[in-house]
């Protein structure tokens, strides 16, 4: 059943509403400053209107986990909108890497060296430097990407020493069948001890357990738009 504009905007406003709160309450809980704590609105397969709606309430900061489908939206959006911050969320190839450097604002999945590298070479031949995170796979799923935990350090290192990315803070997704507050434990460890002070993790399901442990940024799809398309 279609709804007009008026009801999606409004319905839009109350899951925002309710999540910011939420994040408030779990901040608050746990003696954190809830205005250090971003919320990335994840727009992947959801329909314009529902985005739309969100802009319109005000709100600006969204991620999406495909190249592709963000050059395809992204761009009349920020014809239309001013002040948008656009993070990737979602496996890069490095064959995407020069239009992902021009569409997005902060790469979140750095995960691998050849992706380093392109980004850097992308970056400077743009002269656009864009803060980057370093993609960790906490539970050392052979199919998720990410780096392991114990090559993290390095692998930070090498990103800010050879490549002179601006690495500001680590992003994990916990294995779905796993309790997640021992892995955003583990990425919270990895971030101090490298001098990193940014964390993007938690999702619908679990976002107040990392604000718990100490979440800088939490990305919710569902719990604000609703079930994806496809
Ligand atoms: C899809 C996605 C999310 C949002 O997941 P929800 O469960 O819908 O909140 C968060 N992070 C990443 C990396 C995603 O791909």
């Amino acid at each position: 059943m279609a709804a007009d504009a008026t009801s999606i905007r409004k319905e839009i406003a109350a899951n925002f509403s309710e999540i910011n709160a939420r994040i408030a309450k779990a901040a608050a809980k746990w003696g954190r400053g809830a205005p250090g704590i971003d919320l990335i609105a994840v727009s992947k397969r959801q329909p314009d209107e529902l985005v739309a709606a969100a802009l319109e309430n005000g709100h600006r900061l969204f991620g999406e986990n495909r190249v592709q489908e963000a050059a395809g939206k992204w761009p009349a959006f920020r014809e239309r909108y001013q002040g948008i911050e656009l993070h990737l969320i979602g496996p890069l190839q490095s064959n995407k890497a020069k239009e992902a450097v021009a569409l997005f604002d902060v790469i979140e999945t750095v995960d691998r060296v050849k992706i380093a590298r392109a980004l850097a070479t992308e970056m400077q031949a743009a002269g656009r430097i864009l803060p980057v995170y370093i993609q960790i796979n906490t539970g050392k799923e052979p199919q998720k990407a990410g780096i392991f935990p114990e090559e993290a350090d390095a692998f930070i290192r090498q990103c800010r020493e050879e490549f002179g990315l601006n690495v500001v803070g680590l992003m994990c997704i916990p294995p779905v069948e796993e309790q997640p507050a021992p892995h955003f434990a583990l990425l919270a460890r990895i971030a101090e001890r490298n001098g990193l002070s940014r964390l993007s993790m938690g999702m619908s399901a679990d976002f107040e357990t990392a604000v718990q442990f100490g979440a800088t940024s939490v990305r919710v799809g569902t719990a604000l738009f609703g079930l994806r398309e496809g």
